[in-house]
């Protein structure tokens, strides 16, 4: 067995990362500046989209995404069950009511048909999440939403190098917002994106993510001279600053080549884990490519003779760190004690919440320490 727990999702930070932090430091200028600039130009240049706004989080992204369609009271967003909280929440504190749609079993997708059955007179926005880094079916959900006149909010927070039909993900709604946190495939500690073509949305959230002041408030201190600002709205405190942009600038440049290694690691997952009892995830649909964020298997008690909590705790005892991704929203007593939520109302994402791992798929990743997990798994099915 491996000495050195292998710590699920750890980022791979190269010297060029470092050495631009270190240079960040020594400039003086460590707050939001001419390094966040920068990142926003390059990420939507990466992505191929007309304005970035760079915030300190996704969940930042998605709560200034779900404002800035000025939902009044009752208005509903339809969004998946199978997501970070975050997703949920944005809604929330945006003033909506989140509506959810369950996922086809085997994408693990928004169902565009489970959609279209929650669309009312009050459905503003549809807010669909690429699990995994799989496109969601964007040609039926944009069809849905112009049909209805929706604003689609694109959680990419796995999908930065995903593509469906030749497109990005990210360039299909109104607004697409991305993560840096330290698990995702760009990483910035923490950190976020809304990448829009909409110039209104774009001005009016580059205001909200610094507290509601004008425009490029954050140059008040540079060598321009001391400009006032004018506290336009009541904004937020959501601003990327340049410490995190330095990491995300050469994190960017290595995105494609990180791309490939986890593609790499989730090819031999593909191949040596085949001949378990444990459902792999379903092949890529055609013409699109997939970010492989996550390598999820499904632990089902009655195939395996284990559970899947068992599992978990026994992937930790020969030293591989898992994750879980997602218990289906429906779980959570919040939800369930203020929007009366069960998990029974979304049967497919609640059936993959409990039978759900991931294995770790970090660019990271030697070539032992997948055979490690490969071996891991193997071991604790052979019980
Ligand atoms: C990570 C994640 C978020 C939140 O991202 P933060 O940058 O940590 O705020 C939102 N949605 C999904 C699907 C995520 O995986």
């Amino acid at each position: 067995m491996r000495e050195k727990f292998l710590v699920f999702g750890s980022p791979l930070i190269g010297e060029e990362e470092i050495q631009e932090v270190v240079d960040t430091l020594r400039s003086g200028w460590i707050g939001t500046g001419p390094r966040t600039a920068r990142f926003e130009q390059e990420f939507k240049d990466y992505v191929g989209r007309n304005r970035a706004v760079a915030v300190g989080s996704c969940t930042a992204a998605l709560h200034l995404s779900v404002l800035a369609l000025g939902l009044a009271p009752g208005d509903e967003v339809i969004t998946t069950p199978m997501t970070f909280c975050a997703t949920v929440n944005a809604i929330l504190h945006a003033g909506g009511t989140p509506v959810l749609a369950d996922v086809d079993p085997e994408t693990m997708n928004i169902d565009p048909a489970r959609v279209a059955e929650k669309i009312t007179p009050r459905t503003r926005a549809v807010m669909p999440v690429h699990f995994a880094g799989r496109p969601c079916d964007m040609d039926a959900l944009m069809d849905l939403a112009d049909a209805h006149h929706l604003d689609v909010i694109e959680d990419c927070a796995h999908a930065i190098e995903s593509e469906y039909h030749g497109k990005k993900t990210g360039t299909f709604g109104t607004l697409g917002c991305y993560s840096f946190y330290v698990t995702k495939n760009v990483i910035t500690g923490e950190g976020g994106m809304i990448l829009t073509d909409n110039e209104e949305y774009a001005d009016r959230l580059k205001v909200l993510a610094l507290h509601g002041m004008s425009a490029d408030a954050w140059k008040r201190f540079s060598d321009e001279g001391y400009k006032h600002y004018l506290v336009t709205e009541a904004g937020f405190k959501y601003n990327m600053t340049d410490m995190q942009a330095a990491l995300g600038l050469h994190q960017l440049r290595r995105v494609e080549q990180n791309w490939l290694r986890r593609t790499e690691i989730w090819d031999t997952y593909d191949r040596e884990l085949a001949d378990l009892p444990l459902a792999l995830p379903a092949p890529d649909a055609p013409d699109t490519r997939h970010a492989h964020h996550l390598y999820t298997v499904m632990v089902d008690e009655t195939r395996t003779g284990i559970s899947r909590d068992d599992f978990l705790q026994a992937m930790n005892k020969h030293k591989i760190g898992t994750g879980v991704h997602y218990l289906a929203m429906p779980e959570h007593p919040y939800y369930q004690q203020n929007l009366g939520w069960k998990p029974t109302d979304t049967p497919n994402a609640t059936r993959i919440g409990r039978q759900t791992v991931s294995l770790p798929i970090s660019a990271k990743l030697t070539d032992q320490d997948v055979a490690d997990v490969i071996d891991a798994v193997r071991d604790v099915l052979r019980g």
